[in-house]
């Protein structure tokens, strides 16, 4: 077999990646340590997105491929029983027997699925199918709710649609990058590489990073903004106060392409930069100086991630930064935009394929009449078969077992055992389940002690499918290894109870390649419009969308926007005029510290693939929490040190690291440690589930704590 070209399955870079089979490499064959053969990887130069880059994590990703693989289906009548193995006829009859008695019931919606931007785009499409058509609920939520969601809200509220308006080339054409909530350098680490070596040979070039923690980002910056935990907004509406009063707006294109800058006008009179500092805890003059880069820059691009989407604010916030372009005009142009960098590496995908509660394909949501009878149409559904109602989102999935309202909860490809907020309260109500399907790779895995049927998925490399990146290229990327034992693609085990529950016609594929022709009939005309695409079309190489029937890849602009016409009712962008409410949980006199979380540059949130590989777990064996030195003096720890933090929900224990690249006041805990790796050692034990009204996004990126020396 030759080498083999697909997308890295990390994070939403995504990177190209070439691999060659272990028989190709001969004698020099590498092994796992169960002694599993290694499939070598380099990046695919070809890549239009990476050009043949990729770091640590899409370098090892071949040497988790094999190890503790979940292989046979396994069921259990309790919690407290071990697996038997059984049947996939076994396995599935019970879950659509139980599907079957709820409907029976009237309780449709008590039927949920919790799924994962690590789904290919026909996983989540047929998963949207199942649920949202033929069964009638919009009980789908995926792990991008704990993650983008706040971007998409911000960018349909702002711009009428979802959708990233950049494309990866910005990085190279920009005056000015303003990178605010991303640790970029080690979250997405290819697109940070682009960023730094334009901006080292370019002395013009400015670069600006928002971010409490000194991270190897802002080491990179020529002004970095430490501002406390929470006041993003206050720091954002400071900067268009200055622009406001220095004239630099563009009076043309808010009067042509905006609506609603007066009222967004009136509330930046209560920001004047002397408060705003003082608030910020930054000095006068780097607010002052971030302000002047924005005015002196023709195009500016601003990046963002997690430390802006997670917040009970989360909305509000992305709405705030796209005010900024809005009112300097840096939007639709070549360097300039809001650019909201996608954590996993398909959740782009889901969100084209309606893969939130209240999302339907196509960036259609279910609110919307006109959206719900095209999606019934192209499904040959009866009118009136998708309720109208937003499904349950992730954290109501929890709060739903403890009412009692959640009847089936099917988990795939997501570990919320560990990643959700409230971690204790969370396990609480998993353990109340009546039913908990958990679909996954791995075993052993934090979440699998919570379930009742294991289903064994085939992952990447063992399934073809389509992923979508943060700059809207889609790649194919096929199968090119067996699964293991008897595991299944994602979408085939939903098509299947879909067919055993009667729906044979409308899960009637024959492959992935038939589903993906079915899915992109449902962007026909919209702004994700794909319909220029297929599988064997994708075979050629990865295309950006918008791509059309008839587009050849190269007839659109790689821009949203370029004609300044936005799909809102009167193509015009909306201002959106908010007040900063700073943290959910404030610090007190009881728990004095703000806890900030964030991810390692080898490390992938619950550590399921990375975990695994060697040389990862040797870099970073064990979690830590980073203090500075004056806080680790009055507290009476040294490095090293074991500390107990505490929240009003739970407590964690961590080594400490002490450094000034945290500021006083605040500590720092990587996020990826479950109870597998490091018991009594979960960020989440910590964390609370208070989220953005809007975009139901936890802010999971802080809350108060405690810390007591051990
Ligand atoms: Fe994979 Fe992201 Fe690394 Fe690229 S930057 S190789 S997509 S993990």
């Amino acid at each position: 077999m030759d080498s083999v070209k697909t997308l890295c399955p990390y994070c939403g870079v995504g990177c190209g990646l070439e691999l060659s089979p272990p028989a190709a490499i001969g004698r020099a064959t590498n092994r796992d340590s169960q002694g599993n053969p290694i499939w070598r990887v380099k990046g695919d130069r070809e890549h239009p997105s990476s050009k043949g880059h990729i770091c640590v994590k899409g370098g090892t990703i071949t040497e988790s491929l094999e190890k503790d693989r979940l292989k046979y289906p396994m069921m259990r009548d309790s919690l407290d029983e071990p697996f038997q193995r059984v049947s996939w006829d076994e396995a599935l009859n019970k879950i659509v027997e139980r599907i079957q008695t709820l409907r029976n019931e009237q309780r449709v919606d008590a039927i949920c699925m919790y799924g994962s931007g690590q789904f290919q785009t026909e996983d989540y499409y047929t998963a949207q199918k199942l649920l949202k058509g033929c069964l009638g609920t919009n009980n789908f939520d995926a792990n991008s709710r704990l993650c983008m969601s706040s971007a998409v809200a911000g960018y349909i509220q702002s711009l009428g649609s979802d959708g990233p308006p950049c494309c990866y080339d910005d990085l190279e054409l920009t005056d000015c990058a303003f990178l605010i909530g991303t640790n970029t350098a080690e979250c997405h680490p290819i697109v940070f590489n682009r960023l730094r070596k334009y901006h080292k040979k370019n002395r013009k070039v400015k670069m600006i990073v928002v971010d409490p923690r000194r991270t190897a980002t802002a080491e990179a910056a020529d002004l970095h903004l430490a501002i406390q935990p929470g006041t993003d907004i206050d720091l954002l509406n400071g900067i268009a106060h200055l622009l406001m009063r220095w004239g630099k707006i563009d009076t043309l294109f808010m009067d042509d392409c905006t609506r609603g800058f007066p009222q967004y006008a009136a509330i930046l009179w209560h920001y004047p930069p002397e408060l705003v500092a003082r608030k910020c805890g930054i000095r006068l003059d780097e607010l002052e100086q971030a302000a002047r880069y924005w005015a002196d820059s023709e195009r500016v691009l601003s990046l963002w991630s997690m430390g802006i989407n997670q917040s009970s604010e989360g909305t509000a916030k992305v709405r705030t930064i796209i005010n900024l372009h809005l009112m300097t005009g840096n939007i639709g142009k070549p360097g300039a935009g809001p650019f909201s960098l996608t954590g996993q590496p398909n959740a782009m995908g889901g969100r084209e394929a309606g893969g939130l509660a209240h999302l339907l394909p196509g960036y259609r949501v279910v609110k919307n009449p006109e959206h719900r009878a095209e999606v019934e149409q192209v499904w040959g559904l009866e009118p009136g078969s998708i309720s109208p109602h937003p499904g349950r989102d992730a954290w109501s999935m929890i709060t739903g077992l403890e009412t009692g309202d959640v009847g089936l909860l099917w988990i795939a490809a997501t570990n919320p055992a560990v990643s959700m907020p409230d971690i204790e309260r969370t396990k609480a109500a998993l353990r109340q389940s009546p039913l908990t399907v958990y679909q996954d790779v791995y075993d052993p895995i934090e979440t699998s002690s919570y379930a009742h049927i294991l289903l064994p998925a085939a992952q990447w490399s063992e399934k073809t499918g389509i992923m979508t990146n943060s700059e809207r290229t889609v790649t194919l990327c096929p199968q090119f290894r067996p699964p293991p034992g008897e595991a299944r693609a994602d979408w085939e085990i939903f098509a299947e109870v879909g067919r055993r529950l009667g729906f044979e016609r409308e899960f009637d594929f024959v492959d992935a390649a038939e589903v993906y022709g079915e899915f992109v009939q449902l962007t026909q005309g919209r702004l994700c419009d794909m319909t220029g695409l297929s599988h064997e079309r994708l075979r050629e190489g990865p295309i950006q969308w918008p791509c059309p029937q008839g587009d050849d890849g190269t007839a659109h602009d790689k821009r949203l926007y370029t004609d300044f016409r936005f799909p809102t009712p009167d193509g015009r962008a909306r201002f959106g005029a908010f007040h900063s409410n700073g943290l959910a949980e404030p610090t007190d006199a009881d728990y004095p510290f703000v806890l900030t979380v964030g991810r390692l540059y080898e490390h992938w949130h619950t550590m399921t693939r990375t975990g695994r590989i060697e040389k990862i777990m040797k870099k970073h064996p064990k979690p830590f929490l980073e203090i500075h030195p004056r806080d680790a003096r009055k507290l009476g720890i040294e490095e090293g040190n074991w500390i107990e933090a505490r929240s009003r929900r739970g407590v964690a224990y961590f080594s400490v690291r002490v450094t000034k690249a945290i500021a006083r006041g605040t500590v720092f805990a990587p996020m990826h440690w479950g109870a597998l790796w490091a018991k009594r050692s979960e960020v989440n034990a910590l964390t609370h589930s208070e989220a953005c009204p809007i975009s139901l996004e936890p802010e999971l990126k802080a809350c108060a704590i405690r810390l007591i020396p051990v």
